[in-house]
């Protein structure tokens, strides 16, 4: 297995509830989210979070802080707020922070983007009705009257790349409007294990079948609670036979001869090149 795409550091940033006691506050940096968009400091075209000192003075409502951890030494802050941008910051998607943080960064935000709509979406009990209350020691929401007890929530999803020979297949999803191709994907349904979703995935979107499931890696997506659990998986039978209104066009393409694919940051990128790896490498003629 290759190495993971963002391999664990505890240095550079721990999860928390809550802040440790002496915590100190002085350098936080805050992630507000106003909207489903994040208010950042913007200067000269780059994009950085709000420090302290700068959140004490922006005029903005405050509605809930959710502290997330540290990273890199500093306190972090999720918000979630309301107002409007001001001079010096911008109100953009998250999406425009991908290449222009590092990684870590990015998914920091994603991070605090998710916690802040779980904790809007949960003010209320789903079942009851009634208020509800941050869990005194967990990530969680809980009902003061019925004792419900919500998580934040994840969507795990698949991703599969299939291989035949030196071929990968890709496809065009029928809503993207550009001549993209990439891999299969697909949301896991209740009651189904990863692997059945990934043969059923498959067999829905392009009619075939396969064997040899290898996992390789996993990316969170923050649009809107996404983990997606990277495949591949080889080729075992079948025609291809595109899946209406979802597959525009699917085809197998050798690794020297690709047509527009997902950048860097997609974990779909990464499954690609690890198959364009593979074939290069000596060991490949297997
Ligand atoms: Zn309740």
């Amino acid at each position: 297995m290759r190495e993971s795409m963002w391999p664990y550091d505890p240095d550079e940033f721990e999860s928390l509830v809550t802040p440790p006691a002496g915590a100190n506050h002085d350098d936080a940096w805050y992630f507000p989210y106003i909207d489903q968009q994040i208010l950042c400091v913007s200067e000269h075209g780059s994009v950085r979070p709000i420090d302290a000192d700068a959140f004490r003075w922006l005029q903005i409502e405050v509605d809930a802080e959710i502290y997330l951890g540290h990273y890199r030494g500093r306190s972090c802050f999720a918000v979630a707020a309301r107002g409007s941008s001001q001079e010096g910051f911008a109100l953009m998607d998250l999406r425009g922070w991908l290449g222009r943080v590092d990684a870590s960064l990015f998914y920091l935000a994603g991070r605090a983007k998710q916690l802040v709509d779980w904790h809007l979406d949960h003010a209320f009990c789903g079942r009851c009705g009634a208020a509800m209350e941050d869990h005194p020691q967990d990530r969680a929401r809980t009902c003061g009257r019925c004792s419900l007890i919500s998580y934040p929530r994840l969507s795990p999803s698949i991703i599969v790349l299939i291989r035949r020979g030196q071929d990968m297949l890709l496809a065009r999803n029928a809503r993207w409007p550009t001549g993209m191709f990439s891999t299969l994907a697909g949301f896991v349904e209740p009651g189904e294990s990863i692997e059945q979703t990934v043969h059923r995935e498959v067999m829905e979107e392009v009619g075939l079948k396969v064997t040899r499931l290898r996992y390789l890696g996993s990316q969170s997506w923050p649009f809107p609670n996404s983990l997606m659990l990277g495949f591949h998986a080889d080729y075992a039978g079948g025609e291809i036979l595109c899946q209406e209104r979802e597959i525009s066009e699917a085809r197998w393409f050798p690794h020297d001869d690709l047509p527009d694919v997902p950048p860097g940051t997609a974990i779909s990128r990464w499954l690609i090149d690890a198959f364009i790896e593979d074939q290069r490498s000596p060991a490949a003629n297997h």
